[in-house]
């Protein structure tokens, strides 16, 4: 087995005709916990999405390869099949992985079903219980609409966690949350990593959350990566400009 999961090859994005990332590489490692920090509007979530071969973005140029496959070139069933199973995403929008009218229950089954894994009331009390889900059975019987988006994201988190892919992307998954689930949701993910060997992407604006469990930082800024090392390195001897910036802008790390 290859060291690198994932890796992206000089890619281009765009949104219709609009560019939103240029010639960007990155390489992810098997195993490693990876956060992409830059501000709102770099394009951290177009990247995402084009990993997850989400037909909104447009590749005009370069690969995504994921375990020696190219994900740009497969067609939609194809990439179906590594959605999930093998490639989690929990996106940014906790309302947008789910059906707003049908009942959480019915989309764990669901997704379960599709997943050839068997849905079992017990499994999900104890994820719920650890991000502060209490009272499964109600929440089982409710609508994402009739819960708030913070509940609907620790929803979504616990899904992903529960189909235990090999890679998870995680796109700002904390913003919603308060400070204590927040910690909770890190200190999971980075069971996920010990105990599953998970590799981990994190997307987020915040240096600072990084900072406390990245293996790896890539900084990204105007739709490239500036700056890309251990974080270690990236933390103390920052290079690009940017970077120097947004640590200067942390309170204290
Ligand atoms: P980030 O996640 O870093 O905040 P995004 O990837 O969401 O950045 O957005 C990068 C740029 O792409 C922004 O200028 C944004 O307005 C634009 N954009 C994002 N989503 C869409 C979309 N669905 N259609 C057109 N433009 C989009
Ligand atoms: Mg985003």
């Amino acid at each position: 087995m290859s060291e690198t999961i994932l890796k992206i090859q000089d890619i281009s994005l765009t949104y219709e005709e609009c560019p939103v990332v240029t010639n960007l590489s990155l390489d992810v490692k098997r195993g490693e916990l990876l956060c992409i920090v830059g501000e709102s509007g770099s394009g951290k979530s177009t990247l995402l999405r084009a990993v997850c071969g989400d037909e909104s973005v447009q590749v005009t140029e370069g690969s995504i390869i994921y375990e020696a496959c190219d994900i740009v070139g497969m067609k939609g069933a194809e990439r179906q099949k590594l959605k999930g199973t093998r490639i989690g995403y929990i996106q940014q929008n906790p309302y947008g992985a789910f059906n707003p009218l049908r009942t959480i229950e019915a989309q764990f089954r669901e997704t379960l079903k599709s997943h050839g894994k068997t849905f079992r009331r017990t499994d999900l009390r104890e994820i719920f219980g650890i991000l502060e889900l209490n009272n499964s059975d109600e929440i089982l019987r409710s609508r994402p609409y009739e819960l708030s988006g913070g509940m609907n994201q620790r929803i979504a988190i616990a899904a992903s966690f529960i189909l235990r892919p090999e890679l998870l992307l995680c796109d700002e998954i904390t913003s919603a949350l308060d400070v204590t689930t927040a910690a909770a949701v890190m200190e999971e993910l980075l069971k996920l990593k010990s105990e599953n060997g998970t590799t981990i992407v994190i997307v987020t604006h915040n240096i600072g959350q990084a900072s406390n469990i990245a293996d790896r930082i890539a900084i990204m800024y105007q739709g490239k990566i500036v700056e890309f090392g251990e974080s270690e390195k990236v933390l103390m001897q920052p290079e690009h400009e940017y970077t120097k910036k947004l640590l200067r802008d942390v309170p204290r790390l």
